[in-house]
């Protein structure tokens, strides 16, 4: 008898589907509930075991694991690591689960425990420096964005339950947004990161006039040199352009570069297959 077919380790039945958070502010979870339309279509294709969100039933028995957030906190590990245990493909779901996302900016200011004062005044908070997923667990897959586009977060749950490839752009958002007939902002006035940041989005902010700050993270040869060069030419300085850089932590290894920083090594990475 033919073994039963699978994708990266996932039976192709209705696979049992986890949705956990860490450090985070559920923008990535709201996604998943919040596509009426399709909603009821794409629960079919799976079985919901574990969403705090949207559930009160708890299950520690799922195929894939969706994690939201980074890690800020050292019983944040521990938890992840039993997810992963747990999971026989885990997602890294949005920036901050990927990148670290908006978290990561406290990592930013040398002193954490000034911070942490500033922050939450004389109230304990255990919080340590902001980390993506990766760094403590194997990552089978990441969902870019801050958040992802529910479209997109449905696509890759879809694929993996029918056994089709599961494939991110890796070409920039300025495809997307010339594909879009957009004014480039660049000539309005406004910076962006649309040249260096993978598309996939459909270039969701240049379509409302807002400049892209790269919460997909970069795309495939992202050259920031070239970059910088388009800001100074439309005016905008390296420390605008740094900033923008920084914001969703996808570009942490080319602004330790710009800015003449040692990269951090990883501790773990991507895939538990590889
Ligand atoms: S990636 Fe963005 S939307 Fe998702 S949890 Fe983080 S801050 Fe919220
Ligand atoms: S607006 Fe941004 S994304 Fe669009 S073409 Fe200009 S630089 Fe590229
Ligand atoms: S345009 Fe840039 S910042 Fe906006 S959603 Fe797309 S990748 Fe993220």
């Amino acid at each position: 008898m033919a073994a039963p077919l699978s994708y990266l380790g996932v039976g192709l039945d209705r696979p049992r589907v986890g949705v956990f958070e860490f450090t985070s502010c559920e923008g990535c979870q709201l996604q998943l509930v919040n596509n009426e339309a399709t909603l009821l279509d794409f629960l079919n294709l799976i079985e919901l075991v574990n969403f705090r969100e949207a559930m009160s039933e708890r299950s520690d028995d799922y195929d894939i694991a969706l994690v939201e957030g980074s890690i800020s906190r050292a019983d944040e590990v521990a938890r992840l690591k039993e997810i992963r245990t747990n999971a026989r493909l885990l997602v890294a779901l949005g920036s901050c689960a990927c990148f670290g996302g908006v978290n990561q900016l406290k990592n930013r200011f040398g002193d954490l425990d000034w911070v942490k004062k500033k922050v939450y005044g004389d109230f304990p908070i255990a919080s340590q420096e902001v980390r993506p997923l990766a760094d403590f667990v194997a990552v089978d897959l990441m969902i870019y964005g801050c958040p992802p586009k529910k479209e997109e977060i449905e696509k890759v749950v879809t694929n993996l339950v029918v056994g089709k490839k599961v494939a991110m752009p890796k070409y920039p958002v300025c495809m997307e947004c010339k594909a879009n007939e957009n004014i480039c902002l660049f000539t309005l006035g406004e910076p962006c990161l649309g040249p260096i940041t993978r598309a996939g989005c459909d270039a969701w902010c240049p379509n409302h006039r807002r400049g892209c700050w790269g919460c997909r993270g970069p795309a495939e040869a992202a050259n920031v040199r070239e970059l910088e060069a388009i800001m100074a030419r439309h005016g905008f300085s390296r420390e605008a352009m740094l900033d923008r850089l920084e914001c969703f932590g996808g570009f942490s290894s080319q602004v330790a570069a710009l800015r003449g920083q040692p990269r951090r090594p990883r501790k773990a990475r991507s895939s538990k297959r590889s």
